[in-house]
């Protein structure tokens, strides 16, 4: 019933040394049944939901060097608790695993299951997009449906998600995922009202759902949210739609980014992003990778990213390129192609998705200056020093590398890098102290809006009337006073009249 397994102590080094192969407690895992049993967690409206003529769905499951039980796990738990008829086939693709127990063992295992499963062996490392494009040109039935190869799937899991690409084929939609406990499998709940967005590192991030959104959706909490992206590991989709809006960026490599640039596509190019709160997935959420990435970690990452970037965000990814300067430097590779799907599907801007979807984005929509803010006298800079929420704001010598000295002056008023913004009040300790704190998804509250005068380079303070002085290596509400260059702050970029 997704209770934890505990590990006997005779097991502990086991435990420990295994925990590499797959960055998840493997032994915990083999101590639980690959069938077992799991709560219904679903909210009664969702319970006493009824569908019906919903259409059949291939399921693809890309894997490299999976774990023998979650790998089990996740068929037993989709054919458990799946109509049957409802299954056309499942589709795995091993991503050239070089664990001999996924070769002939799991060939023989999948023959047991009442519906179709194929295994497709790849010649080479693809990667999870190229993978899983392997798998969705095989499909055969008119929804395609991806999941990660170690998650199991709860009572009535897939018929919401089928009935909304049935109302719609133009929504792309998710399960709500729980977490499955790397450390000992036990099924744990997730909010019903997060969604997902993304940080200026083009990271994806579960965020809580705005006010906004919640009043769209009205009172039923058995009905979707409109979520800006997605996870990414867990969706269906009309097969039709996926090919129509560009399945996969095939230049994207091993892992990363591809989330992201199918949730942009689908909202800019006439579709729409969906969370069913009826459907809960788990998901073993791991701390690292646990495989190789060929070219190396980072690389490869900033090539994804960057492709999206390119191709997705118009002049928005410089805030991007501001937070991680390295990927400028990456080769993106060609993106012609890409370029020209947009131009064919005539997509909307990324300004429009800010503006429309994703208004409670780290991005600002319109924004005045983009990247260092100076005391030019003494070249010293805004620092995060990448310190978190509540911690003070600080300064260092100007390097010119952005990260953690980029920072966003925005049209509303907010001095912001990624989703922290500079804020002062007494609330928040000493009353001359500019703290980082989370910025505002409604709009700025008064503690983090400032008036930028260009020509005495004051950061006057909306409450209060004091200006942001450097001294130091710390920040400092003083009183204004234009002969003070402690106050005279150049701000990257600034135009008045704004960007774009
Ligand atoms: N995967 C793959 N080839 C790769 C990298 C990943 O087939 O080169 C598979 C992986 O085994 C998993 C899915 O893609 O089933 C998603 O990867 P992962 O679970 O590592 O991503 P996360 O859930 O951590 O974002
Ligand atoms: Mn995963």
């Amino acid at each position: 019933m997704g209770t934890a397994a505990e590990v006997p102590s005779h097991l502990n080094d086991e435990k420990d040394k295994r925990f590499l192969e797959n960055q998840f407690n493997v032994v915990a895992s083999e101590l639980i049944s690959v069938n077992r049993s799991l709560p219904d967690y679903r909210n009664p409206q969702c319970k006493a939901k009824k569908f019906s003529g919903l259409p059949k769905v291939s399921i693809i499951i890309v894997f490299h060097n999976e774990a023998w039980t979650t790998l089990l796990r996740t068929l037993h738990s989709v054919v458990n608790r799946s109509p049957n008829d409802l299954l056309e086939e499942i589709i795995m693709i091993d991503d050239l695993s070089d664990r001999s127990y996924l070769t002939k063992p799991l060939d023989a295992y999948i023959k047991r299951f009442p519906i179709p499963v194929h295994l497709v062996h790849l010649p080479e490392r693809s990667g999870l997009i190229r993978a899983r494009l392997t798998g969705s040109a095989m499909a055969k039935a008119p929804v395609l449906l991806f999941l990660d190869a170690h998650v199991e799937v709860t009572e009535g899991w897939l018929e919401p998600l089928l009935d909304r690409v049935k109302e719609d084929r133009k929504i792309v939609v998710a399960p709500i995922i729980d977490v499955i406990s790397d450390d000992n499998f036990e099924y744990v709940t997730a909010s019903d009202t997060t969604w997902g967005g993304f940080n200026w590192h083009l990271n994806f991030r579960w965020y809580t759902v705005p006010e906004r959104e919640l009043r769209r959706r009205g009172g039923d909490k058995s009905s979707p949210i409109q979520t800006p992206t997605i996870a990414g590991g867990l969706f269906a989709m009309d097969k039709q739609f996926f090919y129509d809006l560009g399945s996969y960026d095939e230049g994207m490599q091993v892992w990363g980014g591809e989330n992201l640039e199918i949730s942009f596509r689908a909202w800019m190019c006439g579709g729409s992003l969906e969370i069913h709160p009826c459907s809960r997935v788990g998901h073993v959420f791991r701390k690292q990778t646990p495989y190789t990435f060929p070219g190396g970690t980072a690389k490869v990452i900033h090539h994804n990213a960057a492709r999206t970037a390119e191709v997705w965000m118009d002049n928005y990814k410089e805030f991007f390129y501001k937070m991680v300067p390295s990927a400028r430097r990456v080769d993106a590779g060609d993106m012609t192609a890409r370029h020209q799907l947009r131009t064919q599907l005539e997509c909307k801007s990324f300004k429009w998705y800010l503006e429309t979807v994703y208004p409670e984005a780290p991005l600002p929509a319109h924004y005045k200056s983009l990247g260092f803010v100076m005391i030019e006298s003494e070249k010293k800079c805004m620092d995060t020093h990448g310190r978190k929420k509540g911690e003070l704001a600080g300064m260092s010598g100007c390097h010119g590398q952005g990260g953690n000295q980029a920072w966003t002056y925005t049209a509303k008023g907010e001095v912001r890098s990624d989703d922290l913004c500079l804020s002062v009040g007494s609330t928040l300790g000493l009353s001359g102290a500019v703290r980082l704190d989370k910025c505002g998804v409604a709009g700025p509250s008064q503690k983090h809006v400032f008036t930028y005068d260009k020509e005495t380079g004051q950061l006057i303070h909306s409450k209060g009337g004091r200006c942001i002085s450097g001294i130091g290596d710390r920040l400092e509400m003083r009183t204004c006073d234009t002969g003070d260059d402690s106050q005279r702050w150049n701000l990257e970029g600034f135009r008045e009249e704004g960007y774009p």
